[in-house]
């Protein structure tokens, strides 16, 4: 773990960014971390730089505080790195970043190589926001530092749900829900609620998804043209992937929607037995042995074979090891 007070010292100007196309976790880790430094750090400038996160996430304190115009103009003493596993997805914060006199990365990828001068990576960790639960003291923690946290692990857990809750997970929960807030209310708003347009995107693409490979594979797509149909961002676009994930016999399901004409953003999500954060790194992506992403180029059914081939080339070796 890291000693987060110490290493900062009397440092001044603190960053604090996190991935492109920000999720729960990053949020919950940006701002969590920020809050606690204010509460910490007696006279120093902590900025978060984040791509705008979805409004959903308004609630935690500080939301409206965040730069993204990352206008930075002078560089920082101190900079953190949270969920993400590569630099390039700090998006426009990279520069920032590589400007800083001390770099401090904090993350669960497993695919991540450790690119800061302090590294924390921990990839059995449930979300970044468990590990940084962990280095926080409680002296500086608060009602709104415990939101920001819950936040992130419910979002990256799946509510609590998925493998990655360990026992040390749900005590980090446990300590959270010491501090006095509407936990189910933040559930339900930030994770569950749809708007009635992200409903029916949903509904569209369930729809219009393909069951192949026996089965066993689940794809479903959004492209442009539709998108700027219903008036959508990818913001909107969220938790469709797990949606076809729970399809009765599927071990992989992908998303992708079209980012520009024939590239497109991938998603999948394994039910255990493949690994596609291993082919995700495969097409220069990363992620999480269930829940990995990339960007592709090509038609989608471009993308769909040359996914498949490896989906289907990790299923054959798991059924040729069963047996023998
Ligand atoms: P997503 O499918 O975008 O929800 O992402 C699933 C997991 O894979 C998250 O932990 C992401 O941080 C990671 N991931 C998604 N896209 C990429 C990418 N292009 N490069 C590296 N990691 C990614
Ligand atoms: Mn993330
Ligand atoms: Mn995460």
């Amino acid at each position: 773990m890291i000693d987060i007070i110490s290493e900062i010292g009397d440092s001044k100007r603190i960053a604090i960014m996190g991935h492109m196309r920000p999720d729960g976790d990053c949020v919950g880790a940006c701002l969590g971390l920020k809050l606690y430094l204010d509460n910490a750090l007696k006279d120093a400038k902590v900025t978060v730089f984040l791509e705008k996160p979805s409004e959903t996430f308004s609630y935690i304190k500080n939301y409206g505080n965040i730069d993204s115009d990352y206008d930075c103009k002078e560089a920082p003493d101190v900079c953190f790195s949270l969920d993400s596993s590569t630099p390039d997805r700090l998006g426009e914060g990279l520069l920032i970043f590589k400007s800083a006199k001390k770099t401090i990365c904090i993350d669960h990828h497993i695919s991540n190589r450790g690119f800061a001068m302090i590294n924390h990576i921990e990839p059995e960790a449930s979300s970044t926001c468990e590990l940084l639960a962990l280095m926080f003291e409680d002296r500086y923690m608060d009602k709104e530092v415990a939101k920001a946290l819950f936040t992130g692990i419910m979002h990256d857990s799946g509510v609590f749900q998925y493998s990655c809750m360990s026992r040390r997970s749900f005590e980090v929960v446990g300590r959270l829900c010491d501090y006095d807030f509407d936990r189910s209310r933040i559930i339900d708003e930030s994770f569950y609620q749809k708007s009635y347009v992200q409903n029916q995107i949903l509904g569209r693409t369930l729809l219009e998804s393909i069951l192949f490979m026996d089965g066993k594979c689940i794809a479903g797509s959004v492209d442009r043209k539709t998108m700027d149909f219903y008036n959508i961002t990818y913001k909107d676009l969220d938790g469709i992937v797990n949606q076809l994930r729970v399809t009765r016999g599927v071990e992989v399901a992908i998303f992708m929607y079209e980012i520009h004409s024939l590239e497109y953003k991938v998603s999948m999500r394994s039910n255990g037995k493949v690994d596609v954060a291993r082919i995700a790194t495969l097409f220069g992506g990363g992620g999480h042995v269930r829940a990995a992403g990339c960007t592709m180029n090509g038609t989608i059914y471009d993308v769909l074979n040359n996914l498949s081939l490896h989906i289907e080339e990790q299923l054959k070796a798991i059924e040729d090891a069963d047996d023998r």
